[in-house]
């Protein structure tokens, strides 16, 4: 028996009459004529209530052997079943279980008045639980699904801890709570008519305006939802959380289509929010944003879909580099076996530097008063990964389509028509179509060994691989957008925001599959991302991009990182020290002797 672990039926994808009940056939226990799995029916009276049909099969956690047999697990052919073994670390029962057999959510954030709470952590881990619970909409069940909810229950459980008061709050009065999509590019399929009919609906404080002037969004409030780009729409949906006049506002990611201006707006106006005795609790997984932004973070970690930790409260600072050191001190817990790591110069690579292509001076307008970009000389080498940064609409793509040929430049001549295979910004690729067949009809490399371990193993492909494209979620959908990019056989690969929606360990992961990729084979590729984090570990050099968005934009010639980094973040005032710990990058507050220091000495990155 093995009651530290915990066994999850996906009941989605267990289908008893298709599979003849291999788990239950091999399972160990049952061979000994124990009930370890058995179906739902013969575990339960008929007549209670229990989720999954009858035919579906229960485990019994109490029978199990754990993780190390985990022979059912490879028995189902349709991947329903986890078993996982819980850290022993963790000595708490869970706030939250769905069910029998479902997954299972250990702590709460710990929302507080004024102040800015962050979680970090990927997806999956229960983050959107713990929100319906803090506003009131689950009961948690501490563990017990088969008992009444009961709310005096929870706070015995909770007396002494930073919840404490916020749980109170919650029992004698109504909590108001505002809620900001992860999922933005939904919108439009829930809200049909103008930007500023939207806002003017949920307008409880009577700052729209003020807020759609300083997120930059006041010029498209006549234009229909439906029309707008997913940069408008992140921050029409960012304006229309923070006009509403609530207690508790919960942000499940703020960044992803913002460039860094914007996000660091974005950041602001959720701290001056605070400041009103306000909660908010932010979901981010661009951790420069996330540690300008929050003033206290937990860390949530687990098994996506299976059980997820919520730490109590850290320190922002201590909470990231522990985080990023891959082991929580107050925890005693190992999340990942190594350290991720920010090295100061990018690192060189055997055979780097033979160029790839050299392109002249050019210009490209789209017309008389339209978009007009001027591009410097430059080269690429062959086998780098140039870090693209800039705001939106600046000409990146416009240069992209200036280099594959695929526009011709109004002054300079240039006809090297690279092969590109690009990855647009917003990932369109919803056909009724399974990934597997979609990826195997791109490359005939699909399902080879090599494919496996440089494409589909670091970028997860393999839970998702029977699924429709249309039914992926938006880190999915991006995770199989960049396989399928870098499947392409081309010259140059271009990747428009790879980070957007993946959550911070699928960064990570994306990161090393591009750069393992790059350097394997030989290949070039072009990312732009506003991620700092991502771009200081992706890139060998930098292309800057600078202008006024929409009117002109100026490209200049790929430099190295620290001559990149100085102009880009000259241009938007903004200086990072290096943590003295880890090295990583950490924004410093405006005006701060740092921030002074630094930019005197012209050091907007590397002090
Ligand atoms: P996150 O917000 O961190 O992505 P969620 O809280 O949405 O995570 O979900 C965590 C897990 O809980 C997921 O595996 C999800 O499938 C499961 N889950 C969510 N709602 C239910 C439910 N009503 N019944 C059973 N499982 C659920
Ligand atoms: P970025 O990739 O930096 O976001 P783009 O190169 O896509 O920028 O676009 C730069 C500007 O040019 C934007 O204002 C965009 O609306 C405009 N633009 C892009 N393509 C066209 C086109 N075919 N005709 C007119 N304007 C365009
Ligand atoms: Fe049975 Fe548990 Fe082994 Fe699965 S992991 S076969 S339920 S003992």
């Amino acid at each position: 028996m093995a009651d530290d672990s915990i066994a999850v039926v996906d009941l989605d994808r267990c289908q008893p009459d298709r599979c003849n009940y291999e788990c239950a056939n091999f399972c160990p226990p049952n061979r000994t004529g124990e009930e370890c799995i058995v179906t739902r029916e013969e575990r339960h009276d008929e007549g209670e209530h229990y989720a999954g049909g009858p035919d579906q099969i229960s485990i019994s956690e109490e029978l199990c052997l754990g993780e190390t047999c985990g022979i059912c697990v490879e028995k189902c052919p349709f991947d329903a079943i986890e078993i996982i073994n819980l850290p022993q670390e963790l000595d708490e029962e869970p706030t939250h279980r769905y069910g029998e057999n479902s997954f299972a959510l250990y702590g709460l954030p710990a929302p507080e008045d004024g102040r800015v709470t962050g979680i970090l952590g990927p997806n999956g881990i229960g983050k959107t639980t713990a929100v319906h619970i803090l506003a009131d909409e689950i009961t948690p069940n501490l563990g017990d699904f088969e008992a009444d909810p009961d709310w005096e229950r929870v706070l015995e459980a909770y007396r002494g801890t930073a919840l404490q008061g916020y749980l109170e709050d919650l029992q004698e009065a109504e909590v108001t709570v505002a809620r900001k999509p992860q999922y933005v590019d939904k919108i439009p399929d829930t809200f049909d008519g103008k930007t500023s009919e939207l806002l003017a609906g949920v307008d409880e404080r009577g700052v729209a305006d003020d807020l759609t002037e300083r997120l930059g969004i006041a010029s498209v409030v006549d234009q229909p939802i439906d029309t707008l780009s997913g940069g408008e729409l992140q921050r029409v949906a960012l304006a229309a959380t923070l006009v509403r006049d609530a207690d508790f506002y919960f942000l499940d990611e703020i960044t992803p289509y913002l460039d860094i201006g914007q996000r660091v707006t974005a950041a602001r106006l959720i701290q001056e929010l605070s400041a009103d005795d306000r909660s908010m609790l932010v979901v981010e997984h661009d951790l420069a944003v996330l540690d300008l932004l929050a003033d206290a973070l937990h860390v949530a970690y687990g098994e996506p879909g299976v059980f997820g930790v919520v730490t109590p409260p850290k320190s922002t600072k201590g909470g990231i580099n522990q985080y990023l050191g891959g082991y929580l001190e107050n925890e005693n817990m190992r999340i990942r076996p190594e350290a991720i790591e920010f090295e100061e110069h990018a690192p060189r690579v055997e055979g780097y530097g033979e160029t790839l292509v050299e392109y002249p001076e050019m210009r490209k307008s789209y017309g008389e008063g339209e978009f007009a970009l001027e591009v410097d000389s430059g080269e690429i080498r062959e086998n780098e990964v140039l870090g693209i940064v800039g705001p939106n609409g600046i000409g990146k793509s416009t240069f992209a389509k200036l280099l594959a040929g695929r526009l011709d430049p109004d002054e300079g001549s240039f006809d090297a028509r690279l092969d590109i295979s690009y990855k647009p910004q917003y990932v369109e690729i919803d056909r009724p179509m399974r990934v597997d067949a979609f990826l195997a009809s791109i490359t005939d490399d699909f399902g080879t060994s090599y494919w496996n371990t440089e494409i589909a193993g670091p970028l997860q492909l393999d839970r998702i691989m029977e699924q429709q494209l249309t039914d992926l979620s938006g880190g999915e959908r991006q995770r199989v957008a960049i396989a399928a990019c870098l499947s392409e056989e081309a010259d140059l690969y271009l990747l428009d925001e790879p980070s957007a929606h993946l959550d911070v360990e699928q960064r990570v992961l994306a990161t090393r599959a591009i750069r393992r990729y790059t350097e394997a084979h030989d290949k070039t590729a072009m990312v732009i991302d506003h991620d700092i984090y991502m771009i200081d570990l992706l890139s060998d050099r930098l292309q800057v991009f600078e202008g006024t968005p929409a009117e002109r934009g100026h490209a200049g010639r790929p430099v190295g990182m620290r001559e990149g980094m100085n102009a880009f973040l000259s241009n938007l005032d903004v200086t990072f020290r290096r943590d003295e710990r880890t090295g990583r990058p950490r924004i410093n507050k405006p005006g701060s002797q740092k921030d002074r220091e630094q930019k005197n000495a012209g050091e907007y990155y590397y002090a």
